[in-house]
């Protein structure tokens, strides 16, 4: 990657910075982004993404409709991606806005373990709630007994703005009674300045996501990474069809390296992190550097 603004105009040749970087996004929503966001990803230095499974931006009316999106996670999107030289990762299933619906809820659940064993799932993901009701809970309880029984990594969703700071509460007590579950196989995402602590606490991995607009900006993303060190911290865009980017991530990257920090201490943090949560899965090969 050039840095542009690295550039002094009189000693281009000289000056000129190529960043050999390597960054992994732990959480995006391919299936919602275009192919210009794939080739911004690859020109950026991402090699690898994971995608978990979660809500299309409306209610899917069957059981089947969830079919065809693993479908599309599991065959069509590591083929898209594949085409950029990134490798991609997904896990499956059903998010917490759908699981108000509680029958559909669990037909969806019924899907999940024949897929498990496929070589592209990494866990069952991203699971947790969305405005903390007692069906969420529920579906959330049912989902997290799959990933117990079939031994599998978890992949939280905490959620937005007032509901966060319960939501991240009632997500890591479920979890630390469920005595199958280790949580540092576990990671709450979305985590914010007052939840990040909660989950490290207890031994979980965090999820920092950067948006475009409100919530955690790049300068917010960096200013977390310093105030409470980069120990089991996972950076993610968590791009989908709403208003985020691919972007966030490696502006995140620029940000933290314009603080002083050298390219391998960027690097620990948006490629090595990763690879030692997702590391802890036998299909995800590649290793820290
Ligand atoms: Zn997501």
């Amino acid at each position: 990657m050039r840095l542009n603004h690295e550039v002094d105009e009189g000693h281009e040749e000289e000056r000129e910075l190529e960043i050999q970087m390597k960054f992994i996004d732990p959480h995006i929503h391919c299936v919602s982004r275009t192919t210009d966001d794939y080739l911004f990803m690859a020109r950026a230095g991402v090699v690898a993404v994971s995608e978990p499974a979660f809500w299309a931006g409306y209610d899917r009316s069957s059981a089947s409709s969830f079919n065809d999106y693993f479908r599309h996670l599991l065959d069509v999107e590591p083929k898209r991606a594949a085409r950029y030289g990134i490798q991609h990762f997904c896990w499956l299933c059903i998010n917490a806005k759908e699981a108000e619906n509680v029958s559909l809820a669990r037909e969806v659940i019924k899907l999940i373990p024949p897929l498990l064993d496929h070589p592209l799932v990494l866990g069952v993901g991203e699971i947790g709630l969305n405005k903390n009701t007692r069906n969420e809970i529920t579906i959330f309880e049912e989902q997290v007994e799959i990933a117990a029984k079939h031994d599998q990594m978890i992949l939280i969703h905490t959620p937005h703005l007032e509901d966060k700071h319960k939501g991240t509460s009632i997500i890591t007590s479920i979890l630390k009674n469920e005595k199958r579950i280790r949580p540092e196989r576990v990671l709450i995402d979305h985590c914010e300045e007052h939840t990040i602590r909660m989950a490290r606490e207890n031994g979980f991995w965090a999820g920092l996501t950067i948006y475009p607009v409100t919530k955690v900006t790049p300068q917010r993303g960096a200013d977390i990474l310093e105030q409470f060190g980069t120990k089991m911290i996972c950076v993610n865009s968590a791009s989908d069809w709403g208003e985020s980017s691919p972007s966030m991530l490696v502006d995140t990257a620029l940000e933290y390296r314009r603080r002083g920090k050298t390219d391998a201490e960027v690097e620990d943090v948006f490629y090595s992190n990763p690879c030692r949560f997702f590391g802890q899965c036998a299909k995800w090969k590649l290793k820290p550097q």
